[in-house]
């Protein structure tokens, strides 16, 4: 018996949504399955939401905003969001369970997934009670004589959060709690393969903290059109999303009607540059590691190693031992870091990733396959290709599994040109001895962020956020509060 299989209290659940302060079922009264990736089993079942259910949740939000104090008593946004944090703290090994059942993230790893966002909410009440809503911005000198201007920064409205199912707990607090603090009303809709970490989510809401009815709603749904029905709503001022570049593209779609603003994560294809003086043994050890933690479902992972021609054999051994080594297994025993795809289709699609990439020329140094011994689950071998050409499939797309593909450069110029040829812009790593000549080779790269020498460009007090198809605006940082603010500009006597 797994973990998973003795906690009744996470599989005995018929997950509700919260719409309008209540903890429901679904208008069609369906459900739908929660499946367990490490054993292939039903784990449980969540409501289905409908389009309709949908539409309630949009106009409480709606209504909340409208006519509730909520964008206006900072005070009390403080409190609620206090007690929030508080009460997910006190959920913590409940929702960690969530995790690893919904996604099979390994308990080893799942801190990061789970006490990190918590002490995010702490974070973002404390950062909304400190902000300056009215900031004065002095006298201008105009045709009718001097006006003194001031900056009110106001709540957006209703912001629509839709979100991915690779890190779900995380995204699901990132994208709403900072767009709360701000004073929007916010409906969030979870992804379908993780909608247990956003109905805990909703039921932690309605249950232990002072939230009004209406300011937060979460609808749970098997459905695309249900997320679809949200982006296109007149009723939603803004839509926040994290995802794949092909839903980004059919939300800003379905937003420009009413001109909605629109902040988009997106996908990645980032590129790791190893100088020619780096040090591998730390380097490229990390770099696998990396890969192969969350069974490569990351979004910034750097996926595509390109290696100086000159020490090209050295970097490979490397990196294929290091992935060969790597602990993959049921994510519930401590010790592994690598566990199952997330489902059937995913490991399938990137099996086909990998396949293609050796149809194209590039030669399988290491996994490429099912691990012989964990054929229960959808477990993947960390997966080495070396000699891939910059142009192929299997270096263009996302694979979204424990995959690193290596292509040779032989300049700096070079390097930087493969890193560049992508329609992403996540990501992205340098590693060299000298951090000064790592840094101009980071600013030559056309990408969001970069880490060199695997010190971490992401957390909280930073902007985060993709260029190219990698996505619109920020999270994180001054800049991500910001996104969830409109800026009035008055004039008044000077
Ligand atoms: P996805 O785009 O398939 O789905 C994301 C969410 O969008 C889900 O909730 C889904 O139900 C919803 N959705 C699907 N079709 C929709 C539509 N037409 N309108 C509105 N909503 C719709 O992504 P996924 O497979 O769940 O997640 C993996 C992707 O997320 C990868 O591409 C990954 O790179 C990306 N991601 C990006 C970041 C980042 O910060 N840039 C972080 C994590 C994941």
């Amino acid at each position: 018996m797994t973990a998973v299989e003795s906690d009744s209290g996470v599989l005995a659940g018929e997950e509700r949504m919260l719409i309008d302060g209540e903890l429901v079922h679904a208008a069609g009264g369906a459900f739908f399955d929660v499946e367990h990736p490490a054993s292939e089993q039903v784990a449980g079942r969540v409501t289905d939401g409908t389009v309709a259910d949908m539409e309630r949740a949009v106009g409480a939000a709606r209504r909340a905003f409208d006519n509730t104090d909520w964008s206006r008593d900072v005070e009390f946004r403080y409190h609620c969001l206090m007690q929030l944090h508080a009460a997910l703290d006190r959920n913590k090994e409940r929702l960690r369970r969530i995790l690893i059942t919904e996604v099979g993230c390994p308990v080893t790893v799942s801190g990061s997934q789970i006490e990190s966002p918590i002490e995010e909410v702490k974070h973002w009440a404390e950062h909304g009670r400190a902000f300056d809503y009215l900031q004065d911005n002095g006298v201008h000198e105009t045709q009718l004589g001097p006006a003194r201007r001031k900056l009110s920064y106001e709540a957006i409205g209703v912001v629509g959060a839709i979100t991915p199912w690779n890190v779900p707990f995380y995204l699901n607090i990132a994208e709403t709690v900072p767009a709360l603090m701000a004073g929007n009303t916010v409906v969030l809709k979870p992804a379908q393969l993780t909608p247990w970490s956003g109905s805990e989510y909703g039921r932690i809401v309605a249950e232990e903290t002072d939230i009004p009815a209406g300011v937060f709603n979460v609808v749970t749904s098997n459905a695309n059109e249900v997320g679809a029905a949200l982006s296109a709503d007149p009723r939603v001022d803004m839509i926040t999303f994290t995802g794949s570049t092909a839903t980004g593209r059919a939300i800003l779609a379905a937003g420009a009607p009413t001109v909605k603003k629109t902040l988009l994560e997106l996908g990645g294809k980032s590129a790791h540059i190893v100088l020619d003086d780096a040090d591998f043994s730390s380097a490229l050890p990390l770099a696998a590691m990396m890969a192969c933690v969350m069974s490569g479902q990351s979004c910034i992972l750097p996926s595509r190693i390109l290696l100086p021609r000159s020490r090209y054999d050295e970097g490979l051994q490397i990196l294929a031992a290091s992935m060969a080594a790597f602990p993959v297994g049921d994510p519930w025993t401590p010790g592994n870091m690598q566990g199952p795809q997330i489902s059937a289709t995913q490991r399938q699609k990137v099996l086909g990733l990998i396949q293609s990439g050796i149809d194209s020329g590039a030669r399988l140094l290491t996994g490429g396959g099912v691990p012989e011994n964990l054929t229960t689950g959808y477990y993947t071998q960390a997966t080495l290709l070396a000699d891939v050409d910059p142009d192929s499939q299997v270096a263009q797309e996302e694979i979204f599994g424990p995959v690193l593909t290596v292509t040779p450069y032989d300049s700096d110029e070079d390097a930087i040109a493969i890193a560049n040829n992508s329609i992403y812009g996540l990501s992205g790593e340098v590693s060299s001895a000298d951090p000064e000549r790592a840094l101009r080779v980071a600013q030559r790269m056309r990408t969001g962020n970069v880490s060199i020498n695997a010190k971490s460009h992401f957390g909280i007090s930073s902007p985060f956020g993709g260029t190219k198809q990698s996505g619109l605006g920020y999270r994180n940082g001054e800049q991500g509060y910001m996104e969830y603010l409109d800026i009035k500009t008055i004039g008044m006597p000077a």
